[in-house]
């Protein structure tokens, strides 16, 4: 590395965290703007409003064990992971009988898969390159017209649907190509354990930014980049106005949604441009109720459930934390999150757990907190997802860095789009890659 090169991360997320980290360790000098008032980014732990010291997710809450980077980043920083959610998720909708109904096991889900090996066969011949015409077919299709097409019963069809709350994207707006390459490499398919971090998951944010030289400079927004062979002028507005920041490199840690709108100097090239500017995120509502009592505790049942309701899918927010009170977390994405919306609009958060009836009888509803990511200015949305407009051989170029500009954030991620794990791993990536540029100078 040349003498101590300065690298501005835009960012504050896992992602650019993650970068920070790893480029502070190996002697860089690093600073870090985001636009909110928190770091973190859509990792958030909500605590006010909750009785008994309780708290819940807003944003991420579910680590499988599969997120390698995430356990070993949650030791590194003496964090606690608590197991969770140890038997799974069942479902709650519609059944084989046309009537709503709970399915619990896991067999289910093979069943649901299997007709599509054939199709999983075909994708894994491609070993991830979505530049070929077969990656091209498969991705002009969406899994509602491949469900039509295959002559799927209704009862299928809400199974699919009720992937929304997973993907973000109702079968009319994925890809299959989105689904082929889920099923290819995990499909659900991991050793089944969960965690979520005790005291609540936004630590995996706060102590990264804690332990970096200079603090994390908040509501600091990136609004233009200039950027020559040698470097880059960014321009960034916070409360004062707008101020000049030079640096050897930047890492554009934010969502694309976000990089949208900011200018670059010369522009990106345009099938760059292109894939970040056609790059969906999928709808999505959180909605945490807690309740006097934890109602949808049986032994031999799952403590969540996906399905096809308007609700999304739902599960059991807190159980490692104490009290005889627990939290329900709701996850409505896709269309869902709309109707969720309309939901609360109308009937309030009572109407909302009206609607739960179904995991046992109720008991009070003590608090609630409802997270609008759709409505997020610095998001806009859950997180990425692939739709039939999206053309495949944009995917490489979300991560492609221009220059010296580098990107990350879930949505470049190949493995882990989608997870903190692909936040966090391709913030290393990054990293890796500005150390690279700037040891060139
Ligand atoms: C509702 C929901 C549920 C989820 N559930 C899970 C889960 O259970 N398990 C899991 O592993 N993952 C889950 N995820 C995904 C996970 O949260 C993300 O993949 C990950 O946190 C993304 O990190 P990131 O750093 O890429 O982006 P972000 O966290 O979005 O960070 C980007 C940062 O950039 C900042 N920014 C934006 N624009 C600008 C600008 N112009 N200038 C400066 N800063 C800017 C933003 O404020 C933000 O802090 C969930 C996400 C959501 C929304």
């Amino acid at each position: 590395m040349s003498a101590r090169p300065h690298i501005l991360v835009a960012g504050a997320g896992l992602a650019g965290l993650a970068a920070a980290r790893a480029l502070t360790v190996e002697g860089a000098r690093v600073t870090v703007i985001d636009a909110r008032e928190r770091v973190g980014g859509r990792v958030w732990t909500i605590r006010e409003g909750f009785t008994g010291g309780q708290h819940a997710e807003g944003g991420a809450d579910l680590i499988e064990s599969e997120q390698a980077a995430v356990m070993s980043l949650a030791r590194e920083l003496k964090l606690t992971l608590v197991p969770i959610l140890k038997d799974g998720f069942g479902f709650y909708g519609m059944g084989a009988k046309g009537r709503r109904s709970v399915e619990t096991g896991s067999r289910q889900l093979g069943r649901l898969f299997a007709p599509f090996w054939r199709e999983v066969e075909q994708y894994r011949r491609l070993e991830g390159r979505w530049h070929s015409p077969i990656a091209q077919a498969f991705a002009r299709e969406s899994v509602a017209e491949y469900l039509t097409r295959t002559g799927a019963s209704a009862a299928v069809v809400a199974r699919f649907r009720s992937l929304r709350g997973f993907f973000l994207a109702d079968p009319e707006d994925l890809s299959m190509i989105a689904l082929l390459d889920f099923l290819a490499t995990d499909g659900f398919g991991g050793d089944g354990r969960t965690f979520r971090i005790r005291g609540g998951n936004d630590q995996l944010a706060t102590r990264m930014a804690d332990a970096l030289p200079t603090r994390v400079r908040l509501r600091t927004v990136l609004r233009r980049v200039e950027h020559r062979d040698d470097g880059v002028i960014a321009t960034v507005e916070d409360r004062s106005g707008h101020h000049a920041v030079s640096a050897d490199a930047l890492i554009v840690a934010m969502p694309a949604t976000a990089v949208r709108d900011v200018v670059f100097a010369p522009g990106l090239p345009d099938p760059q441009r292109d894939a970040i500017a056609t790059l969906k995120y999928g709808g999505a509502t959180r909605v945490l109720l807690q309740f006097q009592s934890r109602f949808w505790v049986r032994r031999g049942r799952p403590r969540a459930f996906g399905s096809d309701l308007s609700t999304g899918a739902v599960w059991d927010g807190n159980e490692q934390q104490r009290g005889r009170g627990g939290i329900l977390s709701l996850l409505a994405g896709g269309r869902a999150s709309d109707e969720l919306v309309m939901i609360l609009n109308m009937e309030g958060a009572a109407g909302v757990a009206e609607r739960l009836r179904w995991m046992g009888p109720l008991s009070a509803l003590v608090a609630s907190h409802v997270v609008r990511w759709n409505d997020d200015p610095w998001v806009g949305g859950g997180y990425a997802y692939f739709d039939p407009e999206f053309d495949p051989r944009g995917r490489d170029l979300l991560a492609r860095p221009f220059g010296r500009i580098c990107f990350a954030g879930e949505h470049t991620s190949v493995r882990w789009q989608g997870y903190m794990n692909g936040a966090i791993e391709s913030g290393r990536r990054a990293a890796a890659e500005a150390r690279l540029l700037t040891a060139m100078v």
